[in-house]
């Protein structure tokens, strides 16, 4: 017998090789018919694998991230064995799991194309097979039986793939007549995969290189119940009604032109003064807590990349430097703030009295990207970090990262993003050439950053090894939307590097000079990525205070354009953000529009109106507010803005 450790502790005895499905099964049927996989001492196993010892272990169902992980990946062999059935002689790259589904890289050979139009045959003959209760089989094999196996099938990418893995670490899963070099786990058979649906066909290149061969990806998603693909459909629905680019060009907020470049947007007039109400909010609550502000260029001498380590780590990936026409200078379009802040640091002596000096800048910065990777605000070529960068002493090292954490809490909160979880990048410590700077600031850096995080006992915390910035471990802030998506926003770095790069000196107490430790911060990432995410977060329904247009002025004719004029002016008076809509539509198209453009409050006037000099007020999705003097409303809207810039100002 073996001991078995469950998750709240409790220990049961099991004979030896029993599976994590025949531990379910004992447990209760409808726990083993939901049970996807299983976490044996912290590894993710099947659920048919024998286990010999004492043990702990955790039973996953749909709900857990590796009960999803088993099921989605299941569900990726599943579409290889029905791809193979109906188009015999396709090649399979890698097929994962993702955050929302699976996808596989399959060459069906030259002559065959997979389209859009193919993906109801393939998902019919996966629902046939899953119907069939086929057995997910795990089976070790010897490098050289792998490399045989897929040689006599022509597959050139599966011996690509296990001529780099080691002998003696190598498995097939095997399922119906479909066999797939894999890690796993999967789950026991095909049965529990109810739900199917392929979502889209596109090009992917052999490992993400351009220069090999274009395979054909296929996205799917799987679910144990009908109605939770539904549900999931609708999701998707609604996110592409969300999409930034989308709403973008309807609110009129940012365009692209492909002249202009693509990955770099053009904000519009009505964005532009959103973001520069955001940043305002931002510059506040920095001067509020300590912040200077400064200015640096967009272009720096090549030496200070040089200098700081991204010439070395990015310069032929980069944009690449710009020569001036006489003297033979090379400058950079600067990727970071960070360099040109360590001079103005530099620019004069420092003592210990005067840290923590935190310089902070809305920095426009330019990285490379591929135009294929380039996504609406979220993946470009020129955006605009939040960006500061703290100084401090050694000893201040660990309350700076707390206030820090503090801001970015604070404005999470005041923009409605209340679901959010952090992740810990450390170093991969098995390729420690990847990073700059010595092992011993590395170390220091990153317990600071683990011991702030346990510090404010925060939740939903995961520590990634291998993620970290090249030049400095991080926290970084994962935001959940409306629909439950989650995002990338803030993010908090140490850097030991840097002032060592830079030679950066204060005066201590003892008069001896010290090195300072570096702070990089941005707490909604960059303007633009974080507009992105707001927008589809309130589906362009800003707040009051932060929303382009306030009110729009609807007169149901010609005749009290007038009349418009005035309740414009006056409310322009008022400070209150007002547009006249004059097209001669009827009032009920006016009334819709302005619904579309996500103007909260809309005022009507007409005959009466204009005689008891009135508007009749409606806000946006809640209908009538009745008839208010101008002055009445002025007020009435003020105080809404008041009452959240109220909000907003709560200490931090
Ligand atoms: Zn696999
Ligand atoms: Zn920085």
């Amino acid at each position: 017998m073996i001991n078995i450790t469950f998750p709240d502790g409790s220990v049961r005895q099991f004979e030896q090789g029993v599976s994590g499905l025949d531990i379910a099964r004992s447990l209760s049927n409808s726990l083993a018919r939901e049970v996807l996989s299983v976490n044996v001492n912290d590894e993710l196993w099947d659920l048919n694998r024998p286990i010999q010892e004492d043990a702990s272990i955790k039973l996953n169902k749909f709900e857990d991230p590796d009960g999803k992980h088993a099921f989605w990946h299941s569900s990726a062999h599943l579409m290889a064995e029905a791809i193979e059935s109906l188009y015999p002689g396709t090649k399979f790259g890698i097929g994962p799991a993702i955050e929302n589904g699976f996808y596989y890289d399959v060459d069906p050979g030259d002559e065959v194309v997979i389209t859009d139009g193919d993906l109801s045959k393939i998902e019919k003959k996966m629902k046939d097979l899953a119907s069939q209760k086929q057995e997910y089989s795990r089976k070790e094999v010897s490098k050289e039986e792998a490399m045989q196996f897929f040689g006599d099938k022509g597959d050139e990418y599966k011996t690509e793939l296990i001529s780099e893995l080691e002998d003696g670490t190598i498995s097939f899963y095997h399922q119906g007549n479909f066999t797939d070099l894999c890690r796993g786990p999967h789950l026991a058979d095909t049965s529990p995969i109810k739900a199917i649906k392929l979502l889209s066909v596109a090009g992917a290149y052999w490992r993400g290189d351009e220069k090999r061969k274009q395979l054909t990806r296929i996205y799917g998603v799987s679910f144990p119940k009908a109605k939770m693909l539904e549900e999931h459909l609708e999701l998707l629905e609604q996110a592409k009604l969300r999409d930034h680019r989308k709403l973008g060009k309807e609110l009129e907020l940012f365009t692209f032109s492909q002249r202009v470049g693509p990955g770099l947007p053009l904000w519009l007039p009505k964005g532009a003064q959103l973001r520069e109400r955001l940043e305002n909010f931002l510059k506040k609550v920095q001067r509020d807590t300590g912040y200077e502000p400064v200015i640096t260029p967009h272009i720096g001498q090549k030496e200070l990349w040089v200098t700081s380590g991204h010439y070395a780590k990015y310069g032929k990936d980069s944009f690449q430097p710009i020569s001036t026409p006489q003297e033979g200078e090379e400058f950079l379009l600067k990727p970071m703030n960070c360099p040109a802040h360590c001079e103005i640091y530099k620019s004069k002596p420092r003592s210990y009295k005067e840290l923590p000096v935190r310089l902070a800048e809305f920095g426009t910065v330019y990285r490379y990207e591929q135009s294929g990777e380039l996504h609406g605000l979220t993946r470009v070529r020129g955006f605009t970090q939040d960006d500061a960068h703290i100084f401090c002493r050694p000893d201040q090292l660990k309350e700076e990262f707390l206030k820090v954490i503090d801001i970015i809490l604070y404005i999470f909160k005041t923009l409605d993003f209340t679901d959010f979880s952090t992740q810990v990048s450390l170093r991969d410590p098995e390729d420690k050439e990847k990073y700059i700077g010595s092992d011993e600031n590395w170390e220091k850096a990153e317990q600071a950053i683990i011991e702030a995080v346990e510090a404010k006992g925060m939740e939903n915390v995961v520590v990634e090894y291998g993620e970290a910035a090249f030049y400095g471990p991080k926290l970084d802030f994962m935001v959940k939307d409306a629909l439950g998506r989650k995002w990338q926003l803030g993010t908090i770095q140490v850097d030991y590097n840097l002032p060592e790069r830079f030679e950066l000196e204060y005066i201590g107490s003892d008069n001896q000079k010290h090195q300072p430790v570096m702070i990089h911060r941005a707490p909604f990432g960059s303007m633009e990525r974080f507009v992105a995410v707001l927008i589809e977060h309130t589906a362009g329904k800003f707040p009051l205070w932060l929303t382009p247009d306030q009110a729009v002025i609807l007169p149901i004719s010609e005749k009290f354009h007038d009349y418009a004029e005035k309740v414009s002016k006056f409310l322009k008076n008022c400070d209150i953000r007002t547009l006249i809509d004059e097209r001669s539509e009827k009032i009920g198209k006016k009334i819709r529009d302005s619904e579309l453009k996500r103007i909260p409050y809309l005022l009507i006037i007409g005959e009466k109106e204009q005689e008891n000099g009135t508007v009749s007020v409606r806000r946006q999705g809640e209908g009538d507010r009745g008839e208010m003097k101008l002055e009445e409303f002025a007020e009435f809207l003020q105080s809404e803005v008041e009452n959240q810039l109220k909000a907003i100002e709560t200490n931090i």
